[in-house]
This record gives C-alpha cells, sequence and structure tokens, in this order.
C-alpha cells in the first residue's frame, strides 16, 4: 500500500482551509502596504502604511521614509489624501494610456525625484521592439497644486497608473471610518448648565413683573405676549410674537 498518496480526508480539507486562511492573511497584509498618501506641505504622493492611533480617533500615516508620520482625523482628508497605491507601466500598458487620462508622474524636484499627479496631454508612441521594449514619451501636465498648468515631456518608465479601487475597501481604513461613526460615550446634561443654581422663586417673581410690563407696553404698540410665558411652560425672558 502506498501510505504516501493523500487520502481524500478532513484532514486535506483543513489544509484547503489553511491555504485559503494563509492567502486571506497575505491578502490583509499585502493591502497594508498598498496605500500612498498625499503629502500636505508639498502635495507630492508616497507609499504609506496606515494604522489606527490607540487613542481611537485618528489614522496614523507611516511613509516609511525619513519623513514624519502624519495624522488624519475626517473621513473628507482621507478620502482626499490617500487612495490604492498606483503601478509602474508593465508589457504594452503605455499603450493604453489616452489624452486626458490621469496619472502619477515623476518629476525631478533636487535633491530628489518626486511622484505628482498628472494629466496626459499628448502620447508620442514609438513602436515596440524586442530590442529595446518602450521608448514612448507622454507630454504632461501637472495638475497638483503649485505647478498646475506646466507641461513636461516624460518616457514611460515615468509613469504610474493610477489603481480604480477605492480604499473604502482597506480593512485599516474601514475601521477608521467605523470609529468615526460610532457614538462617543460622554453623557451631556439635558438641561443648560446656565440653569443649574438658578433661583427660580427669585426669578418667576422677576418674570412676572416683566410680563406685567411688557402686557401693559402692548396695549398700546400691538405686541402679544406668549400666554405659554405666564405658565412657566417656555425658557424665562425668552418668547413675544407680534400681535397681527
Ligand atoms: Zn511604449
Amino acid at each position: 500500500m502506498d501510505t504516501h498518496t493523500p487520502a481524500p480526508s478532513p484532514k486535506s480539507s483543513r489544509g484547503r482551509r489553511g491555504r485559503q486562511q494563509n492567502h486571506r492573511e497575505r491578502r490583509r497584509v499585502e493591502m497594508e502596504l498598498e496605500l500612498e498618501a498625499m503629502r500636505k506641505h508639498d502635495f507630492s504622493w508616497h507609499p504609506c502604511r496606515v494604522s489606527l492611533r490607540s487613542s481611537g480617533v485618528g489614522l496614523i500615516v507611516e511613509y516609511g521614509t525619513n519623513d514624519t508620520d502624519d495624522c488624519i482625523v475626517t473621513k473628507e482628508e482621507a478620502l482626499s489624501r490617500l487612495r490604492i497605491r498606483s503601478t509602474p507601466l508593465h508589457g504594452d500598458e503605455c499603450s493604453l494610456l489616452r489624452e486626458g487620462d490621469r496619472v502619477l508622474a515623476t518629476r525631478k524636484s533636487p535633491p530628489k525625484s518626486l511622484f505628482f499627479d498628472a494629466q496626459v496631454e499628448k502620447p508620442l508612441r514609438v513602436r515596440h521592439s524586442k530590442k529595446i521594449h518602450c521608448r514612448c514619451m507622454f507630454v504632461v501636465r501637472w495638475i497638483h497644486h503649485g505647478r498646475e498648468g506646466e507641461t513636461a515631456t516624460i518616457p514611460s518608465s515615468a509613469i504610474m497608473k493610477m489603481s480604480a479601487e477605492c480604499i473604502t475597501l482597506h480593512p485599516t481604513i474601514v475601521a477608521f471610518f467605523s470609529s468615526l461613526t460610532t457614538p462617543n460615550h460622554c453623557t451631556i446634561s439635558p438641561l443648560p448648565t446656565v440653569l443649574k443654581g438658578m433661583d427660580y422663586e427669585r426669578d418667576v417673581l422677576q418674570l412676572e413683573k416683566q410680563i406685567e410690563d411688557i402686557s401693559n407696553a402692548a396695549d398700546s404698540s400691538g405686541i402679544k405676549v406668549s400666554e405659554n410665558l405666564i405658565d412657566g411652560d417656555v425658557l424665562p425672558y425668552v418668547v413675544t410674537s407680534l400681535y397681527i
């Protein structure tokens, strides 16, 4: 009997489940690294890792370089400054870029090149050969703040393709957004604190005096005092209505 032949047993299905779990875990770790963030001070984009702040309020953005970590505290900021990481062009993907497409492109800004948002103005296609795969060039127009309208001619290797995926599927982003919608548990007194310690008896007497004065004045001026005020159903010193 061949003892090495795997029998179709619960053990093999456990193995399959294990592989699926491993795949999901690998996918989760990959997704953790699949984001890019826009730096606030120069609008350049960088691969990043995000995590929830220990206080539970906010998202920490680690750039993985010497840059200091960043913090995002609102959903709007997360949606405008984070996205799924852009990828280099592979194979013949340069041929898919059309005029008007939005891309992430390298701009030499000493001391190092940085990536900024740009729009393809004009593809300058060169027939691909086996020897030199892609010599295509692209005229791009920068669309990030500070350089809007300026153009540059760059090789396809300086262009990254933006992802069509939305960050709202990213597990940490999902957790961050749900933390924003969770009601916070601090309790608020139903009464305004200004009412605390109020001397009601004195205030009611004062109020009745004011109402009497106003009523007397209203007889001649056409202003009617709300009767609810006299019963004390509304906040003191507040309501009068125009008499028509
Ligand atoms: Zn090409």
